[in-house]
């Protein structure tokens, strides 16, 4: 086998391998399968290619997004090898001459989109030939647990073993070894340790090597500040543009958090607000799924050539963008994820130049969130009452409804997430039968694992430790042995947004009586700390706080324990002095600073109310954006529905699997005529646009 160095540099151009790119090559192409798990831009693409190269023959890669293997077969093209792809966004002339090419062994590379997975006999077609390598990008796709999952990816598991040759016989007809097989690497930015398993388990992976690497990032502070959600917005002015509307004339404005800025905010309506507010001092734009394809491209354009310095932006913006120099990043409010969460600051300081992400949260966020996730996914015996309205007589979605007493929406969300545990039938018609009984259990993982991620951001925020090693923690990073020195906790002074005062008498009271309880046990569980000496006067959420201002002065130890119930794992803390917690005696108030919001929020609500008229016109603004779309054009509808009827014959799936009537509705009354204006349409993706862009349009444009 060639020297893994020298092909870097004569065939992809590169002096020297990044960091653990060359442990990811080396174990690859000796023929050993590989979970590669390392943030975006780690340069994880060579890791599958250079192996590629040095194994010979064709490598077969899996990747979700048309814009991904573009990019990459533009890339392997440009550096001399044979690199083809098959997508739906391709002439069906050239996806089989793709097809022969591969056969024949003409081809380095392969790219292909899972949904191809499921066109009948494509597999086998492709098993012709034994690849080099299969490589599965953007893994992270086939877990449900993961934060983007696509449902196509889980038939990769199924067909891997052809894919790699397993099937595929000697010259002399015999099967070849299980040791002759070829390997595969899973490739993503974020799993963590639950859904690295599950790809492993998913794919089916032999001995597989997890390297799981380089998720510190050393230039970017994290800030995270406790402020109600009223005060958010003036926040975010007086950090990005100096501006500080509850006391305008007191100082000059100072900008704290330098530009470019992205700011991550809840909702579409407060998008509009706040880029508004913002656009009065420095040039600003809106990003959210409600704007047409176009203005969102205009938006990312004039972000990317530095025309606009602050994009105010829902989760919809960042996915593939290429810009190295954003300085600042902001969440407005809790994100529902750490992997989410961690994907989004990722986008400030590319350029290894010193960057700040500021988070702000308040316990009203959880219960915003909680809010969300009883009307997304209800308790079980809401799920029941459900099932049990079913019967193997076909019912609809209205009568169910009234039946319940519920809304219509309400009941098909429900019915969506009983269908998907098996425990609902509904047909083409959207007719809905009543399904097996074994859904509950699914259906529970599921609740508990949203809960779950929900519970990690909350912990997240409330956390006492460094910030940068509460991410390495969280995704299973072995390089978690030293803090970041940039974050809110590790370096306070140069917070940009968060102050510190010194405690009142009561939380000084209460921060002796701590240290007095931890002085007589080491080892405390802080829940027993908690009840035994505070429940009765003071919330837990105050003396979380407080013991972790206690810990942030280095006062106090934490650390993480766990105990199993019921087969459940429920995770806590100890709490012990520190040795300088032991020997300090009586100058507390002085030893312990703690955190409060930045002090131009002290009056919050008498700020606000200063300007009614403003924040009542913008409202009005915002509910403008939200008009209703115009009612669905039946004849359309009709004709919808027979093609999903067809479609789904074709693929053997229920109807609602490939749309439910909802989305049908919004696309008989959005009629687009492009694909960009397809992927306009509420419930329609990417991966719904690839797959089936090109029958819709047809009918649409008919
Ligand atoms: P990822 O998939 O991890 O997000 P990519 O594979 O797309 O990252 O690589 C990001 C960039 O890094 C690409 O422009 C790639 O050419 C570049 N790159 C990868 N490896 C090296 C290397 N060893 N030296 C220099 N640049 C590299
Ligand atoms: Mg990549």
């Amino acid at each position: 086998m060639a020297d893994l160095l020298s092909i870097l540099r004569s065939r992809f151009g590169f002096d020297s391998f990044r960091p653990h790119q060359a442990e990811a090559c080396a174990t690859l192409a000796d023929g050993h399968d590989c979970l590669l798990v390392m943030p975006t831009g780690a340069g994880k693409s060579l890791c599958y290619q250079l192996p590629a190269v040095a194994r010979g023959g064709s490598a077969l890669v899996v990747s979700p997004l048309i814009s991904l293997m573009e990019d990459q077969v533009g890339k392997l093209s440009a550096q001399g090898l044979n690199a083809a792809r098959i997508h739906s966004g391709r002439p069906r002339e050239e996806s089989r001459q793709a097809c022969f090419d591969w056969v024949e062994g003409k081809l380095d590379f392969l790219f292909i989109s899972p949904e191809r997975l499921r066109v009948p006999g494509f597999v086998e077609w492709l098993a012709k030939r034994k690849p080099g390598l299969v490589a599965v990008d953007e893994a992270h796709c086939i877990s449900q647990w993961g934060h983007d999952f696509r449902p196509d990816y889980r038939l990769l598991g199924g067909r891997l073993d052809l894919l790699r040759g397993k099937g595929v016989r000697h010259d002399s007809g015999e099967l070849p070894p299980e040791s002759s097989q070829t390997p595969v690497i899973a490739l993503t930015a974020t799993a963590t340790p639950l859904v690295q398993r599950d790809i492993i388990e998913q794919l089916g992976l032999h001995d597989c090597k997890r390297l799981i690497h380089g998720f510190r990032r050393t230039n970017l502070g994290i800030e995270v500040v406790e402020l109600k959600p009223s005060q958010r917005a003036d926040a975010v002015l007086e950090v990005l543009v100096g501006a500080r509307p509850s006391r305008p004339q007191e100082s000059g404005p100072e900008v704290r958090a330098p530009l470019p800025a992205i700011v991550y905010v809840p909702s579409r309506k407060e998008c509009e607000a706040l880029a508004a507010r913002i656009a009065q001092s420095v040039p600003c734009m809106p990003y959210h799924a409600g704007l047409s394809a176009g203005d969102r491209d205009r938006a990312q354009a004039a972000f990317l050539a530095g025309d606009v310095s602050v994009i105010v932006a829902t989760i919809a913006f960042g996915m593939g963008i290429d810009k190295h120099n954003v300085r600042t990043v902001i969440h407005t409010a809790l994100p529902g994820s750490l992997e989410g969460y961690y994907q989004e600051i990722g986008r400030a300081g590319r350029d290894g130049k010193p960057s700040r992400a500021i988070l702000m949260w308040s316990w009203a966020d959880k219960r915003l969130h909680e809010w969300f996730m009883e009307r997304d996914y209800p308790p079980v015996k809401d799920m029941r009452a459900l099932w049990g309205a079913l019967s193997n007589r076909a019912t609809d979605l209205e009568s169910l409804a009234s039946e319940l007493n519920l809304d219509v929406s309400t009941v098909g969300s429900r019915l969506d997430k009983l269908a998907a545990q098996g425990g609902a039938r509904i047909d083409a018609e959207g007719y809905v039968t009543r399904g097996g009984d074994k859904w509950i259990d699914g259906y529970q993982r599921q609740l508990e694992h949203k809960r779950d991620q929900l519970d990690r951001m909350l912990n997240f925020a409330q956390g006492h430790g460094c910030r940068m090693l509460a991410l390495l923690n969280h995704f299973g990073d072995p390089d978690n042995s030293r803090a970041c020195g940039r974050c809110d906790v590790c370096a306070p002074q140069q917070c940009t947004l968060k102050s510190f005062r010194a405690p009142r008498p009561r939380e000084l009271a209460v921060l002796r009586q701590i240290m007095d309880a931890l002085r007589g046990r080491d080892d405390l569980s802080t829940g027993k700390l908690f009840r035994d000496n505070f429940e009765q006067h003071m919330k837990r959420g105050e003396f979380e706080d407080l013991l972790g201002a206690l810990v942030q002065n280095g006062l106090v130890t934490t650390r993480d324990d766990m105990w199993e119930k019921d087969g459940r794992v429920i995770q806590f803390k100890r709490a012990s002095l520190t040795d300088a917690g032991l020997e300090i005696e009586d100058d507390l108030a002085t030893a312990v600073m703690l955190p409060q919001a930045s002090s131009s929020f002290s009056a919050p609500e008498a700020a606000q109310a200063t300007k009614p008229s403003r924040s009542r016109r913008s409202r009005k603004a915002a509910e403008k954006v939200a008009d209703p779309l115009p009612g669905p054009d039946p004849a359309l509808v009709d004709a919808l529905k027979a093609w999903r009827l067809q479609q789904a014959k074709r693929e053997g799936v229920q109807a609602f699997r490939i749309f439910g009537n909802k989305t049908l509705d919004a696309i008989a009354a959005a009629k687009p005529r492009t694909r960009d204006e397809l992927l306009n349409v509420p419930g329609i993706g990417p991966a719904k646009l690839e797959a089936y862009g090109d029958g819709i349009l047809e009918i649409t444009r008919a």
